[in-house]
């Protein structure tokens, strides 16, 4: 029998997409997933470094695998941002990791596992190589009509306060019409949602020569024949370019929610951050991207970053009204190591950042609840997204990516129009138009 094997998966879609490509490259090699951790001969677990909170999770969750289920002979390898971030260090922090295997090697997992199942020898995979993207082909999707197509890989832009340029590397961006033949094939074999996905779609194709734009990507995808639409994340606000909005006018495929993260209101906090715009700037593309019928536009927030006043808070709640943000995923700022803000300390008290977050997300209610309202009484069209059918209730997005609850048979698959009947802060109502 072959030996089968149990992804874990924390944090953002990067690591979702990882996931489902390590499936994919382990079954290639003849390796059979198994429903659980227990039934697995190799156990892995691709984590998340993003705060640190999300990094001593996942040292968490290996301890609790490491307590219940491994067994002598089974095998269990970290992956992902913490594997990149902590190398060898891991292995030494915990007896019963067997591999480290970082981001920029997860292409490599066959091979990697299938020596040490060999010689048993424990060690860590980890730094920066250029990606072989035609592995990608091989990626064992599992997350319904939607699919994520990684457009590239890594960061150049080294905010203070964030991993990703440490843990993902540099960026490389993948050849157009390598991602073009992967949007058409997944189009052709039913998918609905093709979402590309970047750390800075923006600065796709500036590595490259003759990769062309991101704008020029978007447009020759949303071309492809099929019922389908095409989405993006995540925008750098610095890096962006009118043309992504001329390209979404051009095409009714093209997904209207601009996910720009904000991260601070303060144009002092913004250069410590090393963002490299400012509020004015920032203030100049919400009204360009709101002048875009059917938009909606997203956003993060950290709160307490070092040295973060009251005065630089309430820069951060005006900048939050003025944008009207439509949703926002807002964090208490943690230190991660290795970046240049660790080096500033954690000089917010905690209590002070609860309540600064918490006053945001009074805010956020409230930004979220005037954006919803005007579409009571309009007809959407929505994908149904079959992972949150709930309470009797199915749930779709719209082409701005709100949410809409309405009921529905179970069988219903696909795009339909729903009429919404009532808004709140986060979600819309509505009924199915037959
Ligand atoms: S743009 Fe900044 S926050 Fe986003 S991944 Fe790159 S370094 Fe991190």
């Amino acid at each position: 029998m072959s030996m089968r094997f149990y992804i874990h998966t924390m944090g953002c879609q990067m690591n979702e997409y990882d996931s489902e490509l390590i499936s994919g490259l382990l079954k290639k090699e003849g390796f059979e997933p198994a429903l659980s951790s227990g039934e697995a001969d190799i156990v892995l677990v691709n984590t998340c470094a993003v705060r640190e909170l999300a990094a001593e999770k996942a040292y968490s969750y290996l301890g609790s695998i490491l307590k219940k289920d491994k067994k002598s002979e089974q095998t269990v390898v970290m992956c992902g941002c913490v594997a990149e971030q902590d190398g060898a260090g891991a292995l030494k922090r915990m007896n019963g990791i067997d591999l480290v295997v970082g981001p920029a090697r997860i292409r490599e997992i066959g091979r990697i596992l299938k020596i040490f199942l060999k010689n048993g020898k424990r060690k860590d995979f980890t730094g920066d190589l250029s990606v072989d993207w035609k592995e990608d082909a091989l990626i064992d999707r599992s997350s319904g009509e939607k699919a994520w197509v990684t457009v590239s890989k890594g960061c150049n832009s080294f905010c203070s306060y964030c991993v990703v340029p440490l843990a993902r590397g540099r960026e490389e961006s993948r050849p157009a019409e390598d991602i073009i033949e992967t949007a058409a094939g997944l189009i052709k074999t039913g998918y609905r949602e093709i979402n590309l996905l970047a750390q800075n779609v923006n600065t796709y194709g500036k590595d490259k020569k003759d990769a062309g734009g991101f704008p020029e990507l978007l447009s020759k995808v949303a071309a492809l024949e099929g019922a389908f639409r095409v989405g993006f994340k995540t925008a750098h606000p610095r890096d962006f370019s009118e043309k992504i909005l001329e390209a979404a006018e051009s095409s009714k495929k093209i997904m209207r929610n601009f996910h720009l993260p904000l991260q601070s209101g303060s144009d002092r906090i913004l250069k410590i951050m090393n963002r490299g715009y400012d509020t004015k700037h920032y203030l100049e593309v919400a009204a360009k991207v709101r002048r875009l019928s059917g938009s909606s536009l997203t956003t993060d927030i950290i709160v307490g970053f070092p040295g973060e006043t009251e005065e630089d808070f309430e820069g951060t709640l005006e900048m939050f009204a003025r944008a009207a943000f439509d949703s926002a995923y807002m964090f208490k700022y943690s230190p991660r190591k290795g970046t240049a803000a660790s080096k500033l300390g954690d000089s917010v008290p905690k209590g002070v950042k609860e309540e600064r977050l918490a006053r945001l997300m009074a805010l956020q209610r409230k930004t979220g609840l005037a954006s919803n309202k005007p579409l009571i009484g309009t007809v959407q069209e929505v994908l149904i997204d079959g992972a949150t059918r709930s309470g009797g209730k199915v749930c779709g997005k719209t082409l701005s990516e709100k949410q809409v609850f309405f009921e529905a048979g179970k069988e219903l698959k696909g795009f339909v129009r729903v009429a919404v009947a009532s808004a709140g802060p986060f979600s819309l109502k509505g009924e199915l138009v037959k």
